[in-house]
Order: C-alpha cells, then sequence, then structure tokens
C-alpha cells in the first residue's frame, strides 16, 4: 500500500487543499512544522509528557465480559478514551497542536466548534500553553450548548457567535478560517478533525494515532493476537482515523466507520455523508459532501452533535471507495439503545457519539466467533450528554 496522502495532501481523488491564495504560505509553513516536529525527539518527549500527567494517557483497553456474554458471541473490548481529561479523545490533538503552535511562535490559536467540545479541549491546551484562544460558535449551538460557552470562558477563551448560514458548525468553521486569513503571522488554526486542507488530515491523523498505536500493544500483550474487527464513529473522523491508521496494514483486522443515521438515511435528518453524500468541496477539502442536486451543502442532523457535521475527513473517503473500511449508519434510537445497553451491563455511561458504535453491536456480533476479538474505540464520556438522554430514556 503506497504511502497517502501524497506530499499535496491528496488521498486518491480527495482531500488536497482549495483555499485562498492569502492561505498557501500558512499552510505550506504548517506542514513544514509538522514534518519537522514528527521526528524531533525533544517535540515528542515533551508531547508525551502532557499527555501522560496531564491527559492520562495510556488509555486502558478494558475486555467488557458483560456486554460480551449479552450477546453470547466475539470477545468485545474497548478503548478508553473517555477517562482522559475533558472527557474525550479531542485532548491528543489540541495538547499537540497547542504545543505546535508555540513552537511556531504563535501567540494566539483560533478554534471552530459545533457542540463545544473542541472549544473547551482547546481552551484547556491554551491555558496549559499560554496562549489566547478564541472560539468561533454558531449563534444556534451557542444557544444549545450554554453549558460548554460557560466553560470556555470560564478557561479564559473568547467565544464569538456566529450569526451567517445555518449558525452552525460549517459557518463557525467559515469564520475560523477567516479570522486565520487575517491574523496568519501571530495565529495557529486549532482545527479538531481530520478534515480541511492539507495538512491537517494527515497531522490530525497522526496526532490521534497514539490511540491505535496504544490498542496495538495493549491487544497483544493482553491476547497475543490482532482483533478481527476495530469499530469507531465517524464525525470528522478524527477517533476513528486514530485507531484504524495503525492496522491499515493487518489485511485480517476487519474495520467499521459509523456514521449518524439520525431519524433515517432516507429522511433528510442524518449526518451519513459517507452513506449518503456526493464527492465535493467544503472547508479547504474534497471529499464526500451532503449536498443538494444544485451543489448546496445540505444541514446535517444527529442527536449526538460530535457526529453533526455534512462532510467526513478526506482519507474516510479514500478508505470507503477502496473497500478497506466498511462504513455503516447507525440511528438516533439505535444509538440510545446501545447508550442504554453498556450503562447497564458494564456501569459507562458513553457519549452518544461512540453510543453510536455500541448500536451497531446487535447486528455486526452475530457475525462474530467465539474468539474473534471487537474493539470499540469508546471515544468520549456521557455526561455532556445526560440533558439529551434524559428527554428520551425513562426510568
Ligand atoms: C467530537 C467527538 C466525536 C466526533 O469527532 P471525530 O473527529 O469523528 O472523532 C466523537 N466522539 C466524541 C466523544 C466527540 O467529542
Amino acid at each position: 500500500m503506497k504511502k497517502l496522502p501524497d506530499a499535496k495532501g491528496h488521498f486518491g481523488p480527495y482531500g488536497g487543499r482549495y483555499i485562498p491564495e492569502t492561505l498557501v504560505k500558512a499552510c505550506e509553513e504548517l506542514a513544514a512544522a509538522f514534518q519537522a516536529v514528527k521526528k524531533d525527539k525533544k517535540f515528542n518527549e515533551e508531547l508525551r509528557y502532557y499527555l501522560g500527567a496531564y491527559a492520562g494517557r495510556p488509555t486502558p483497553l478494558y475486555e467488557a465480559k458483560n456486554l460480551s456474554s449479552h450477546f453470547g458471541c466475539g470477545r468485545i473490548f474497548l478503548k478508553r478514551e473517555d477517562l482522559l481529561h475533558t472527557g474525550a479523545h479531542k485532548i491528543n490533538n489540541t495538547l499537540a497542536q497547542g504545543l505546535l503552535a508555540k513552537r511556531l511562535g504563535k501567540k494566539r490559536i483560533v478554534a471552530e466548534t459545533g457542540a463545544g467540545q473542541h472549544g473547551v479541549a482547546s481552551a484547556t491546551a491554551a491555558c496549559v500553553f499560554g496562549l489566547k484562544c478564541v472560539v468561533y460558535m454558531g449563534a444556534v449551538d451557542m444557544e444549545r450548548q450554554a453549558l460548554n460557552v460557560y466553560k470556555m470562558r470560564l478557561l479564559g477563551a473568547e467565544v464569538r457567535p456566529v450569526h451567517s448560514g445555518s449558525k452552525t458548525l460549517k459557518d463557525a468553521t467559515n469564520e475560523a478560517i477567516r479570522d486565520w486569513v487575517t491574523n496568519v503571522e501571530d495565529t495557529h488554526y486549532l482545527l479538531g478533525s481530520v478534515v480541511g486542507p492539507h495538512p491537517y488530515p494527515a497531522m490530525v491523523r497522526e496526532f490521534q494515532s497514539v490511540i491505535g498505536n496504544e490498542t496495538r500493544h495493549q491487544i497483544l500483550k493482553l491476547t497475543g493476537r490482532l482483533p478481527a474487527y476495530l469499530m469507531a464513529c465517524v464525525g470528522g473522523g478524527s477517533n476513528s482515523m486514530g485507531i484504524f491508521h495503525p492496522f491499515l496494514k493487518d489485511r485480517n483486522v476487519r474495520m467499521v466507520g459509523i456514521e449518524a443515521a439520525g431519524e433515517g438515511v432516507h429522511t433528510h435528518h442524518h449526518a451519513a455523508s459517507i452513506t449518503k453524500g456526493r464527492p465535493g468541496v467544503l472547508h479547504g477539502m474534497k471529499s464526500y459532501l451532503l449536498q443538494d442536486k444544485n451543489g448546496q451543502v445540505l444541514l446535517a442532523h444527529s442527536i449526538s452533535a460530535g457526529l453533526d457535521y455534512p462532510s467526513v475527513g478526506p482519507e474516510h473517503s479514500y478508505l470507503k471507495d477502496s473497500g478497506r473500511v466498511i462504513y455503516q449508519a447507525v440511528t438516533d434510537r439505535e444509538a440510545l439503545r446501545g447508550f442504554e445497553l453498556l450503562t447497564k451491563l458494564e456501569g459507562i455511561m458513553p457519549a452518544l457519539e461512540p453510543a453510536h458504535a455500541v448500536g451497531y453491536l446487535p447486528k455486526l456480533m452475530p457475525k462474530t466467533k467465539r474468539n474473534d476479538i471487537v474493539i470499540i474505540c469508546l471515544s468520549g464520556r456521557g455526561d455532556k450528554d445526560m440533558g439529551t438522554v434524559q428527554e428520551h430514556l425513562k426510568v
């Protein structure tokens, strides 16, 4: 398998750099800095320190025996990213990019956020590294996610409401890019997933690959074998790329990416950009995109705000076309059932995003044999979703 992306950030026909002239230099500078720190011993030691002592790595790989017995087929393991500081895998990327921004001599970071999770993780990293932090957030999202707005402000970040378009994540991303264009000299754009122009998809993949590297080491140590299946939810696609990437060459490891089917992929209320989208350009990259027949970007819907993005990282589009990864869509209802199952059987309340991956187990497990290992990336904890869960599940 050839090494991807190529020097210009292409994963086959996807990825690349669809950006204004004013950002070319910044992207090139960032790509060069990323190449340099990848091999820099001091950077990697410092990053390992923060990921360990501050964020709580390595995260455990837990065998969910009750959940496994429930299905009576293969063995299910959970990669516990939910135990990290700030409650999800996002901190892996924000600490790494924060450290890189400091390296580049930047004084300020800008970030986009939908649900506010990436905003909080960015504001947290800004605290640690003494950077000024501005977070762009759609006005509608600010209302829906008031607690995260409050947290970002407590952390010292400035949260700027975005009133254009649908007033959600897609519009906040446009504003963050606009800010970066204007202030590129002293500002780093801290993008939250494996999306955007080159080098972001490759860089965020690298910073999240710590998930898969640890998983590989842990499962070999625990069982002496590689898993039959890896499964992760796909929003922009960073926790899934992070766990998949170190296993891509292992042809016997099957991988399933779970998108949000919302109220169903046959309705207009879903976020299944791979299942239902067509290739198009958004936020500086080419990838599968939810669009109408005139190429207008459609609004995504999911019960979990973190999966609510109308496109997906370009490497996922490539992996879908090549058949290396299978993508399936799981509805809001199935995800809630996944949440309930993991809570009742294992005492673990997952975020609604990875609850989608748990929600696919009833379809996956009957295909497994007793000795097959299934690993789910449990990308975050459920505390942030208690309000939503309470609206849907009666006790
Ligand atoms: C943001 C988020 C996601 C989705 O983002 P990816 O880039 O697809 O990983 C998934 N799970 C949790 C807990 C999140 O906060």
